[in-house]
């Protein structure tokens, strides 16, 4: 009997492999006396001396980014300081495990009251701890496996953390757990062009080594899938990516309408790949990388390097830099206070401007120091714009700092519904349909549970984005939908229809969507949009206009 897991569709590849698990944290044993303390110290520093050498040696592989990560670690994990005082702890009667624990804890605290870059990596300690005590006590290495062969990961859910090591040639899907629709994984395994299913409840029965079929476009997981079910699979994959390379250039109905197809960027790491695919520039740069991991904001200069190197990779190309959207799923702790009862609904994105002017000035200055060095077409949009008169204010800050084009993200309910003075008040409107779905149908996005809520096919959301685009396009103001709605070739034929001037996604969805945008004309599109806005429900919606497009 075959059987099927199910969980939320995230992309539409599909693939087969074998799974390898996160591996979990090792709990501390109890902790015991110790009869021969040379040999405990013996063993327990030479277990932080393997962790030191694996450090390396995956150093050296591994790419750029994860490198850095990676020698960081290896670092810190083979001061003498360290060691000397593991020896101490153990002198003093504790075992190996507790020794490590103990002794990496007090580094922790010693870093953190350091500040600025040392307390920043704080948290890279306790990963170090996880493995000296597991290499000790003889356990599997807690974190990304690697099993030396491409593997299907899964895992309970993925902390940004992770993501930086995560080598894209070895992972061939993911299936999580936790995590919803527009949740960081999903978002993630877009920008990896990584089938994938998440909110998969059933993923921990799961187990190491055991072949599965991933179909990210229907959500399932096939355990064991039989040879001519892997099959045929491939071959309608074969034929999904010859479809996707079919079709090249900007953006075009078939009558010829233009649609700008832009790329979502959230890492340096994603820069090249983006750089190098087929898109008319960055509808979405997500700023919020440069700041995650760290106990204060970056400097002017770090920031202007980081948006130089941006620019300069789309040189002659868009790029819509949208300022720190800090709070709610993307919490930095030196901005968002900790006492909020519903971070989600709280001072984030925008709102923190007015409480830390400084943290959007430096930042503003930065994109504009970098645009001014480059050839790249920059815009600037800000997150979480709920009033015109923040959005107005928003602007005179971009115009400020000499930058030309000042747009705001439709993020929240309000500021659809009022569309029209938000268009007057600054340059572009950009469509957020991730938050926007949150927003519309109070259901926190990073919920699985809250799935059939949050789908961009729902025509309440899509009245919203009907309204949006309708007011931006009698004033004229470009109105693009950077939201992971854009990735969908069928919903983007819809987006389009409502008056959607841009579609920004992440890149590997982008040839899919042009292809589908080159089969219907602009009538094709208001037609099924008519459709879609007349549907009942999310399903029937998405139905409907399966049917009409055959
Ligand atoms: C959105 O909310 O749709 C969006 C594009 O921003 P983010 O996913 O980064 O919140
Ligand atoms: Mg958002």
């Amino acid at each position: 009997m075959t059987t099927v897991l199910t969980g939320i569709a995230v992309g539409t590849g599909s693939v087969t492999g074998p799974v390898a698990r996160m591996t979990p944290v090792p709990p501390l044993p109890q902790p015991r006396t110790v009869a021969d303390t040379a040999a405990e110290t013996g063993a327990t520093l030479a277990a932080l001396h393997d962790v030191v050498t694996d450090l390396e040696s995956r150093a050296a592989t591994a790419g750029a980014a994860a490198a850095e990560v990676l020698a960081a670690q290896g670092m810190m994990a083979a001061d003498p300081v360290l060691a000397e005082r593991v020896a101490e702890l153990i002198r003093d009667g504790r075992d190996g495990a507790h020794a490590l624990d103990a002794a990496f804890g007090e580094f922790r605290t010693a870093l953190e009251a350091a500040g600025g870059y040392f307390a920043e990596r704080a948290a890279d300690l306790d990963d170090l701890r996880n493995r000296a005590v597991a290499q000790l006590l003889g356990l599997p290495m807690p974190g990304l496996p690697a099993p030396g062969h491409p593997f299907v990961l899964v895992a309970e859910d993925l902390a940004p953390a992770d993501t930086a090591l995560l080598d894209p040639t070895q992972v061939l899907a993911l299936v999580t757990e936790r995590g919803g629709p527009t949740s960081h994984t999903a978002i993630l395994a877009k920008a990896l062009g990584l089938p994938a299913v998440v909110g998969c409840g059933a993923a921990d029965t799961l187990t190491e080594g055991l072949p599965v079929l991933v179909d990210a476009a229907a959500g399932t997981v096939q355990l064991d899938p039989a040879p001519e079910v892997v099959a045929s699979a491939a071959s309608r994959e074969q034929r999904r990516r010859e479809r996707a390379g079919r079709v090249h250039g900007a953006g075009r109905t078939a009558d010829g309408h233009p649609v700008k197809l832009l790329a979502n960027l959230g890492a340096l790491q994603e820069l090249s790949g983006a750089a190098a695919a087929d898109c008319e520039g960055v509808g979405l740069f997500r700023t919020e990388f440069l700041y995650l991991d760290r106990a204060e904001a970056p400097g002017l200069d770090e920031q202007t390097a980081a948006y130089r190197q941006v620019f300069d990779a789309f040189a002659g190309r868009r790029v819509v830099v949208r300022t720190l959207d800090a709070g709610a799923d993307k919490p930095l702790p030196f901005v968002n206070a900790g006492d909020e009862q519903n971070p989600a609904l709280g001072i984030r994105g925008l709102r923190t401007a007015a409480r830390d002017p400084e943290l959007v000035d430096t930042q503003l200055a930065a994109v504009a120091a970098a645009a001014a060095a480059s050839s790249a077409e920059v815009w600037v949009m800000a997150p979480m714009v709920s009033v015109p008169g923040e959005a107005a204010d928003f602007a005179a800050r971009v115009r400020a700092h000499g930058l030309p084009v000042a747009g705001a993200m439709v993020e929240v309910p309000a500021a659809a519904l009022r569309a029209g003075a938000m268009a007057d008040a600054c340059d572009f409107l950009s469509i957020g349909t991730n938050d926007l779905a949150q927003y519309t149908f109070a259901a926190d996005r990073t919920l699985g549970s809250l799935a059939a809520l949050l789908d961009p096919w729902q025509p309440a959301l899509l009245d919203l984005v009907r309204m949006t685009a309708q007011e931006g396009g009698r004033r004229g103001r470009p109105v693009g939908v950077c939201g992971e709605a854009a990735a969908d070739p069928l919903l983007a034929l819809v987006l389009v229809g409502l008056g959607v001037t841009s579609l920004s996604a992440a890149p590997s969805c982008l040839g899919e969507v042009r292809a589908t945008l080159s089969e219907h004309t602009l009538e094709d599109c208001r037609a099924l949009a008519a459709l879609a806005l007349a549907a009942g429900d999310a399903q029937s919606a998405r139905a409907a206009v399966l049917d009409r497009t055959g």
